[in-house]
């Protein structure tokens, strides 16, 4: 059962520092972290005027993944539209996409992504990213976890840190959070572009989270050694097993920042776990014998 309460909150040590780790990975194994509430509104609302969900995006997103097991949940077939697919991953399904697949994804192969109007009106047309207003109503519930959590603690000043790729989370939990800062950073494209993706969601920009970066680029999806390391070092530290696509670079941010960051630093974890099978391959191929 989906169940939000199973969002608990850890406190951990890190390189010396105390952080409060909020737990959405733990919402549901096969349906959790910021996609599980970007998906709260739909997964609360009566869908049966609909037959299918379609969407489209890389061929290992997380939000690929979460929307096969929304579909799933809500008993609607999926359809994923995505770039023509290596013949590898084809023959040898893996991580985000297997479990995609295993919830009854049906991929269309297409150099172009559809649009809406592309559909008829028994079809959920679902943004890449699940990148959308409707996203905000399950935000919204994570901004008030956080407010009873601030207040049954007792802590004065909270600051909240989580990694953005199109920024809705952190968009709207920053608009919901008026008295907390919301601090994140881009993992796709730079600063200016995670600020565009908050100028199509929201025009008020004292609304917009604090971006964050580092003088050195990372390009999403590719493998860093330092990824690598500060995955296997949090893992080692906290107990507590981050996500390797977004969570690295957000965390080596993160650190390089806390002096600055005021007060008890709560870090979301966003899910989305179980794509680290892939990574961890791909990881394991391109720096043999360092794990
Ligand atoms: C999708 C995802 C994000 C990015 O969320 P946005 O709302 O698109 O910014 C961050 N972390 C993880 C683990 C994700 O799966």
């Amino acid at each position: 059962m989906v169940n939000f309460k199973n969002s608990k909150v850890d406190r951990v040590k890190f390189r010396d520092r105390d952080y409060y780790i909020k737990r959405d990975d733990l919402i549901d194994r096969d349906f959790n972290g910021n996609k599980a509430r970007k998906l709260y509104y739909y997964l609360n609302s009566d869908l049966s005027k609909f037959k299918r969900v379609v969407s489209f995006g890389g061929n290992q997103s997380n939000a690929m993944y979460s929307i096969s097991a929304f579909a799933k949940l809500k008993n609607l077939e999926f359809i994923y539209y995505l770039k023509p697919l290596p013949k590898y991953l084809k023959q040898n399904p893996i991580g985000n996409f297997k479990f995609s697949l295993e919830n009854k994804m049906r991929v269309v192969e297409s150099l172009n992504f559809p649009k809406q109007d592309e559909f008829d009106s028994k079809t959920l047309f679902i943004e890449q990213g699940v990148k959308s207003n409707f996203a905000k109503e399950g935000v919204k519930l994570l901004a008030k976890e956080i407010e009873e959590f601030k207040k049954s603690n007792r802590v004065k000043k909270l600051s909240i840190v989580l990694p953005s790729g199109t920024g809705t989370t952190a968009l709207y939990l920053q608009k919901y959070l008026s008295d907390i800062r919301v601090y994140t950073t881009a993992l796709i494209g730079d600063s200016n572009y995670l600020l565009s993706q908050f100028k199509e969601l929201e025009s008020d920009s004292s609304f917009y989270p604090t971006i964050l970066d580092l003088e050195k680029k990372y390009h999403f999806g590719k493998l860093y050694r330092e990824f690598l390391e500060i995955y296997f070092e949090l893992k080692e530290a906290t107990n507590i097993e981050f996500e390797l696509l977004y969570d690295p670079k957000s965390w080596i941010v993160l650190d390089s920042y806390r002096e600055k960051i005021e007060g008890e630093i709560l870090y979301i974890h966003s899910g989305g776990v179980l794509g680290n099978e892939s990574m961890l391959e791909r990881y394991r191929r391109k720096f043999k014998g360092i794990f």
